[in-house]
């Protein structure tokens, strides 16, 4: 097995031991790039002098005798819309080609705390807005086990990076399914955490009352110490949460004894794939094996969640997308007056999709409209949420596909938004409840496409999906 292909719980213990240099390793994996970016096209920014150059600091603390973390000298990707000073960060837009954060984001900040190797910024959909990486600004990702399919997205880039090689683990965000679904569609782990539980400072906004930073790796162990370096309470983000943050390494325990799963019914209805059904119904009797109780339950508001997400997040982008005018914030193209610059500037720097999205979600908010639409999608959210209360009364997760079907060919959905809408059912129920959701590999399509399921947990029970994610994962 080559080096990049490795976990870096894996590499972390032979860099520990000598047996290998961060040097090597990050050329190793640099050297890969050079060999697939042009094929997977997974970033838009690749850092390599800083890759090089933080590699051999790492290599000198080792060489001094010193212990290290375990993310040190390890390779990873961030998405390009999680702010990194002094390095570009374009959120996939025009709009910001060359903005260049003079801060880092919080959890960024908390990441480079534990030094890891940043390979570069990910590609991903404009400003997040999307499910293909086709809406980037820049270029279209490719899936690495299937290069004429998408690899999902929005953060396309960074599963695409860690499933191809190009990073040991990633970064992304996820405000309707963003971390999960391209995970589920690259073969790879995906962890969105609890609304709150990572600070959004510093996290370019789409729909802040959904967006959430999380975790993309190879293993579950990983997971848990990526989220150990980025979770935690920032004063920078009113949102986040004070809540005490476990050592998610403790989760790492294979045991799902008595532990009850719920299996909502609605999630398994018209439009999901046969063989992601399938799969997803063999993890579940692979747990009921280990232990577990699985329980069939009713989430009986699902099928309004699509409508409510579609109306709340464009809403809230129309919203957040206002500072991008040509003055504050990002490019420029003159006009006539001011006005006109203004126009100008959006007209030609934000991408068809960008757009959609800020008339769906002005429209929505419009005198007139804002109750029908608006306010109605906020009644509804509280409907979603209170189904979820309700459903874990009785049960300690929820087991469901990540999305309904593997990934789709390049150009398949992209002439067709709502189609492309409708594939985000199993992942913005989560965001509208603010909850956290895993996705975990669970087996290939007979045409060789990764499938994935979910693990939906409490609010702030990240814990309890990372343990039965474990258990499902050694024993599989
Ligand atoms: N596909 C969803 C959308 O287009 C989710 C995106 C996300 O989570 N950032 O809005």
């Amino acid at each position: 097995m080559k080096l990049y292909e490795k976990t870096a719980h894996e590499l972390h213990d032979l860099l520990q031991a000598k047996e290998i240099s961060a040097t090597e390793l990050t050329a190793e994996v640099l050297a890969h790039v050079d060999e697939v970016e042009n094929k997977i096209g997974a970033y838009i920014e690749i850092t390599r002098d800083k890759a090089t150059a933080d590699a051999k600091a790492v290599d000198e603390k080792i060489s001094r005798g010193e212990k290290i973390s375990a993310l040190e000298g390890i390779p990873c990707a961030v998405k390009d819309n999680i702010c990194t000073k002094g390095i570009r960060t374009t959120c996939a837009s025009k709009i910001l080609e060359n903005f260049v954060p003079p801060y880092d984001a919080t959890a960024y900040n908390k990441l480079s705390a534990q030094n890891p190797i940043l390979i570069g910024k990910a590609n991903m959909d404009e400003f997040a807005m999307g499910g293909s990486t086709e809406n980037s600004g820049f270029h279209v990702t490719r899936n690495p086990h299937n290069l004429d399919c998408v690899p999902g997205g929005s953060s396309g880039g960074s599963a695409a990076a860690v499933a191809g090689g190009e990073a040991v683990f990633a970064l992304g965000s996820d405000t309707g399914g963003s971390i999960r679904q391209p995970a589920s569609f690259c073969g790879v782990v995906g962890l969105k955490p609890t609304y709150g539980r990572v600070s959004r400072y510093g996290l370019v906004a789409y729909a802040s009352s959904l967006d959430q930073i999380g975790t993309i790796t190879r293993d579950v162990e990983d997971c848990a110490n990526v989220m150990n370096a980025i979770a935690g309470h920032d004063e920078m983000d009113s949102t986040s949460t004070a809540a005490p943050v476990p050592d998610f390494t403790k989760s790492l325990v294979a045991d799902v004894k008595g532990l009850k799963i719920g299996l909502p019914k609605e999630y398994f209805v018209k439009g999901i794939d046969g063989e992601v059904e399938k799969s997803v119904r063999k993890a579940a009797e692979t747990f009921e094996k280990l232990g577990a109780e699985i329980i069939e339950i009713s989430l009986p508001h699902t099928d309004y969640a699509i409508s409510t997400y579609y109306l709340i997040a464009p809403a809230e982008a129309a919203t957040n997308l206002e500072r991008y005018d040509g003055v504050s914030y990002g490019a420029r193209v003159n006009g006539i007056d001011v006005v006109d610059m203004m126009t100008n500037t959006r007209t030609e720097k934000f991408g068809a999709e960008v757009k959609r999205r800020i008339m769906i979600g002005n429209y929505a908010l419009s005198a007139g409209y804002y109750d029908a639409y608006y306010l109605k999608a906020l009644k509804v959210r509280t409907l979603i949420q209170r189904d979820f209360i309700d459903a874990f009364k009785n049960v300690d997760v929820i087991l469901a596909p990540t999305a309904p079907t593997a990934a789709f060919k390049i150009g398949e959905m992209i002439s067709d938004p709502l189609k492309m809408y409708l594939q985000d059912i199993c992942t913005v129920p989560l965001n509208l409840a603010g909850l956290p959701g895993i996705s975990v590999p669970c087996g290939m399509t007979s045409s060789g496409l990764p499938i994935g399921f979910q693990l939906i947990g409490k609010a702030l029970d990240e814990a309890t999906i990372i343990k039965a994610a474990y258990t499902y994962e050694k024993n599989n």
